[in-house]
């Protein structure tokens, strides 16, 4: 098969897929289904946070490995934390959850898919990423995204380098999707997280260091 048959056949194939599923996907989309998968996977948050934490690191020494890092956490977060989990809400497999949160962020992928996975988690996670946009920007971040994907894969691919501004919009655009995307979904979720990653279900957490909560120690305790 040519190139061009090849990608012709894979959106042929997408759009199969994506026509197959959605309906059917948003309908039996359930609630419990994305809260267990947070519930199950309370660790999910943790590489790329600290990626994160690296990529803030690197910045003072090198704005193109700044960059990368920062696009890593970027994409690695979006995915992991946000994208994967309303997939699970939306197809009960596992490993069929996997394919689609990789093909729904592939670059031909996220049209058709991108919108249903948004769609899903405006109504379910709360967080509407096509019209989001970081405090003192007029660029939705969805959009910011597409620009640090852009500009990663010509600093990966062509040996490009990333200016401090790049590195800068990177930098804030991974640090909105880990530090404050994915603590707003976890929140609808009903959980809390702990130094930053770490997903907590405990709801006595919340009364730690007040009056109530020494009661609830002491009874732990007795
Ligand atoms: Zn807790």
């Amino acid at each position: 098969m040519s190139m061009a048959e090849d990608e012709y056949a894979y959106d042929e194939y997408m759009t199969q897929l994506y026509e197959e599923h959605k309906n059917q996907a948003i309908e039996e989309f359930t609630f419990e289904r994305l809260q267990s998968y947070y519930r199950d996977n309370r660790l999910l948050a943790k590489p790329a946070f600290t990626t994160l934490c690296e990529a803030k690191s690197l910045m003072d020494l090198n704005a193109t490995a700044g960059f990368v890092f920062a696009a890593i956490a970027m994409e690695v977060g979006l995915k992991e934390t946000l994208l994967k989990p309303i997939v699970s809400g939306l197809v009960h497999m596992p490993s069929v959850a996997s394919l689609v949160t990789d093909l729904a962020v592939s670059n031909r992928g996220m049209d058709k898919y991108g919108k249903l996975l948004l769609q899903a988690l405006r109504e379910h996670g709360g967080v509407d990423l096509d019209t989001y946009t970081r405090p003192n920007s007029n660029t939705p971040v969805w959009q910011e995204m597409m620009e640090v994907q852009h500009k990663r894969n010509l600093i990966v691919h062509k040996a490009n380098s990333a200016s401090q501004i790049d590195a800068d919009l990177a930098l804030a655009v991974a640090g909105t999707v880990v530090e404050g995307l994915f603590p707003t979904v976890v929140k609808k979720m009903g959980l809390h997280l702990h130094d930053g990653f770490r997903i907590c279900d405990d709801w006595k957490c919340e009364y730690e260091g007040t009056p109530a909560g020494e009661i609830l120690k002491e009874l732990k305790n007795a």
